[in-house]
């Protein structure tokens, strides 16, 4: 197959009205996952938007953004460092709680994750108001890490998300 153009690549993500709640549409991604030659375009295309950014770690979010990150922590010779939901991580963590659409979440990554100026970038599925990827970045300079970009494989643009991420650098792959 040659190489997919933007729309090919979105023709494999699947809206699904009203999930997990009514009013939602949901980005289903696991039509884009189960297609070997989709999810390889995919991930070579984020390598080559990161390869020269130098970075030590690739922090991924719980928990659809670790299906992306170890696979690139591999490829670009860096580390893999989880962000998880509270009380999934064994060792002392530092957390960040934030304001979802109802109520709150927690976030955390252990204490000892990152060395003091480590370059990382925070990798999650998709940018929808940002809220989650400002929680995990946040987390991240809390340990002294500098991020280096975000990466998202889809962005919600009318979300505007990037907004309330001005102070970082985005990478997201297909917008809709
Ligand atoms: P946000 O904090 O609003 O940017 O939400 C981002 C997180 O929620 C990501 O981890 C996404 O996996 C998930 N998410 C939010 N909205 C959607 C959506 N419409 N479709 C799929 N996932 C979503």
């Amino acid at each position: 197959m040659n190489k997919l153009n933007d729309k090919e690549v979105k023709n494999f993500v699947r809206d699904i009205p009203d999930f997990p709640k009514k009013g939602i549409v949901f980005k289903d991604i696991t039509p884009l996952l189960k297609h070997p030659v989709v999810f390889r375009h995919i991930l070579d295309e984020m390598v080559n938007a990161l390869k020269d950014l130098n970075i030590r770690y690739v922090v991924g979010i719980e928990s659809r953004g670790f299906i992306f990150s170890p696979v690139l922590a591999y490829r670009l010779g860096a580390g893999f460092i989880p962000v998880r939901k509270k009380g999934k991580l064994p060792y002392q963590t530092e957390e960040i709680s934030y304001q979802l659409e109802y109520g709150e979440a927690t976030l955390e990554i252990h204490k000892d994750a990152i060395e003091s100026g480590a370059r990382v970038i925070v990798v999650d599925d998709l940018l929808a108001t940002g809220g989650t990827a400002l929680a995990a970045a946040e987390l991240v300079e809390k340990l002294g890490g500098q991020v280096a970009r975000i990466v998202f494989l889809v962005e919600l643009l009318f979300l505007k998300g990037r907004e309330k991420l001005s102070k970082y650098d985005i990478f997201s792959l297909i917008q809709f």
